[in-house]
């Protein structure tokens, strides 16, 4: 061997040490970590919702990758001014915005756990304890929707990633080829999340014809309505294809008739997908449980921990009643993977896109067995009840129109000025919020009406957050209108 390549990897090595702390310096580092996590814990509750952006700066931009290194400290007041300060602050329980879920502590120290031991959770010959984690959690949750022993799952990234897995599972189920894809059809209401048709697109499914069906005044879809569009695409030599019911939808927390929707899938042959992204955790609630009376009738259902369980933004699930057509749609073979074949259990990596994959099922298993099931029910009870007072109490403001009594903890509400568009009052109103910042609601637009949406998910949102954001509201509307007053007497 040439001394000198051997007097070089010397060097090197030398060189790349400086990737592998000592002891001492992780200690170091960890701490001043830890001291900077448990200062933001410890002030959550007085922390903004929402830090209007301060665009003067450039912010990371301004500190571009280089070969200088950085001590630990400065990197953590980066964090602290340009990332964990601006925008929604996720983890307040004043985050009353879009689908919040808050972030639970025992998932950091899961995500931490799998980051240091860096188990390959995609393969079962790789990590066996990995894999059989995740079907762990799986089972859980498929035993909650009472699906049968011959499902399938995954833990995706969300709900978006997750319908692509069912969709992709559906469309070879049902044996479609490119040929039937202009002429399948798909039935989804207007209230179904924009991810559906996305993953319907990437699916390569672009072209399947999509009919919105009606909604009745609860925000359900009319199950009437399906069955007649599905008879007339039939009529005219379509291909009714799939069915996408929502449980808990995003605009107001409706949940479709599953019943009716099922068996109108089952009677026509169509695979009946349930998007429970938001609303499927509260069937661990009575209320809830009552709600979803037809999810085992799915052939897929879809599910977010990071929203209803609370862990950190990541994690989704997929569940199909038969692994076998997952696993249809998606095993691969190679022959570098031949060694791993010995196993004759189903990997992640066969029933999803994904090979490599982040050890997700960490994050949840270790806060479910910490913690125990119970708190996680009883935090979804209180949301269910929240929701309610928040209902009641807005209603009892004069002014304020609400939505229909919420199925879930979703509730939608508006102000109607006496004078002056209402729906340009509301979208002023929703910006004072915005700029006061102590709790964080975002808005839609149903039936023509700029609306606010008061969505309680958060295990950090109590009665007090509730009491904060009606007051919050109504100064906002008091500046609004005393704007307005100061205008007219100019
Ligand atoms: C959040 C949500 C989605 C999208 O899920 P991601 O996890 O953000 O990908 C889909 N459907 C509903 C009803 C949702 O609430």
């Amino acid at each position: 061997m040439d001394e000198a390549i051997l007097d070089l990897l010397k060097i090197l090595k030398a060189e790349a040490l400086a990737l592998e702390p000592s002891e001492k310096e992780r200690e170091e580092a960890r701490t001043k970590v830890v001291a900077y996590t448990e200062r933001f814990l410890n002030q959550i509750d007085e922390l903004k919702a929402y830090q209007t952006t301060d665009y003067k700066s450039k912010g990371l931009l301004e500190h571009p990758i280089s070969n200088t290194p950085a001590p630990i400290e400065s990197l953590l007041s980066l964090l602290e001014n340009f990332v964990d300060t601006p925008g929604i602050n996720s983890a307040s329980g004043g985050h009353l915005g879009y689908i919040p879920g808050g972030g639970l502590y025992y998932s950091a120290l899961g995500d931490y756990l799998a980051a240091v031991f860096n188990r390959y959770a995609g393969v079962n010959f790789s990590a066996p304890g990995a894999v059989q984690m995740e079907k762990v959690v799986l089972q859980w949750m498929a035993s909650l929707i009472d699906f049968p022993s011959s499902f399938g799952g995954n833990l995706t990234s969300g709900t978006s990633i997750a319908s692509l897995i069912a969709f992709v599972t559906a469309r070879e189920a049902k044996s479609l080829t490119s040929k039937d894809y202009h002429r399948s059809v798909v039935y989804l209401s207007d209230l179904a999340h924009h991810s559906q048709e996305k993953a319907l697109k990437i699916a390569g499914l672009g072209d399947a014809v999509k009919r919105h069906i009606p909604i009745d005044d609860h925000f359900r879809m009319i199950p009437e309505a399906l069955e007649d569009a599905v008879k007339k695409d039939l009529e005219v030599g379509l291909k009714p294809w799939l069915v996408v019911a929502t449980i808990g939808t995003t605009d107001t927390g409706s949940i479709d008739p599953l019943e009716e929707l099922a068996a109108i899938s089952a009677q026509y042959d169509l695979w009946y997908h349930v998007d429970a992204a938001y609303g499927g955790f509260f069937i661990l609630t009575e209320t809830g449980r009552n709600l979803m009376k037809g999810i085992e009738k799915a052939d897929s259902v879809v599910l977010d921990p990071h929203k209803g369980l609370s862990v950190p933004f990541g994690l989704g699930a997929v569940l199909v009643r038969d692994q076998a057509e997952m696993v249809r749609a998606h095993q691969f073979e190679a022959n570098y993977m031949q060694d791993a074949k010995v196993v004759a259990d189903v990997s992640p990596a066969e029933v999803s896109p994904e090979l490599s994959k982040h050890f997700r099922a960490l994050r949840l298993w270790l806060p479910l067995m910490v913690h125990g099931v119970e708190p996680f029910r009883q935090n979804l009870e209180e949301k269910l009840l929240l929701a309610q007072y928040f209902q009641a109490k807005i209603k009892s403001i004069p002014h304020f129109e609400v939505g229909p009594d919420p199925d879930l903890s979703i509730t939608i509400f508006r102000y109607v000025p006496d004078a002056g568009d209402a729906n340009e009052f509301n979208q002023r109103l929703v910006k004072a919020i915005h700029e006061d910042g102590r709790v964080f609601l975002s808005s839609t637009v149903l039936d023509g009406k700029f609306t606010l949406r008061m969505a309680i998910v958060s295990f950090r949102t109590h009665l007090e957050t509730i009491d904060l954001a009606l007051e919050v509201i109504q100064q906002c509307v008091q500046k609004l209108l005393s704007e307005e007053r100061l205008i007219e007497n100019e």
